[in-house]
């Protein structure tokens, strides 16, 4: 439901048969999806990354451009409370930074 905040801190089984580290299974705890919470997460993301876009310097191809939020996409390994460090930069970096985060996620 729009607006409502889950109190839950999600544990997704990330071992057969519930689940795997590649696509965990719902939450133990309240029954929430993995993907669910991805695509609250992505929302929420793209309301940062809005709020926060900026002009400057691309760290990345050094062009003075509008710059955007970036922080790889939260993997199911990471420890809990593990942040992705952030890095703010323009369109096409920001791309490219994603496919590659992509690349990494998706490998099976
Ligand atoms: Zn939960
Ligand atoms: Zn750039």
């Amino acid at each position: 439901m729009p607006g409502t905040v889950s109190l839950c801190k999600h544990s997704f089984p990330v071992q057969p048969p519930l689940g795997s580290i590649f696509r965990p299974g719902d939450c133990d705890r309240c029954g929430t999806t993995w993907n669910d919470v991805q695509a609250e997460l992505q929302r929420q993301e793209e309301a940062l990354i809005n709020g926060t876009a900026r002009e400057g310097t691309c760290p990345d191809c050094g062009q003075q451009r509008r710059l955007i939020r970036f922080q790889p996409e939260d993997k199911p390994w990471n420890p809990i409370g593990f942040e992705e460090p952030v890095t703010f930069l323009c369109i096409d970096c920001w791309n490219t930074a994603a496919d590659v985060d992509n690349a990494s996620y998706h490998v099976v």
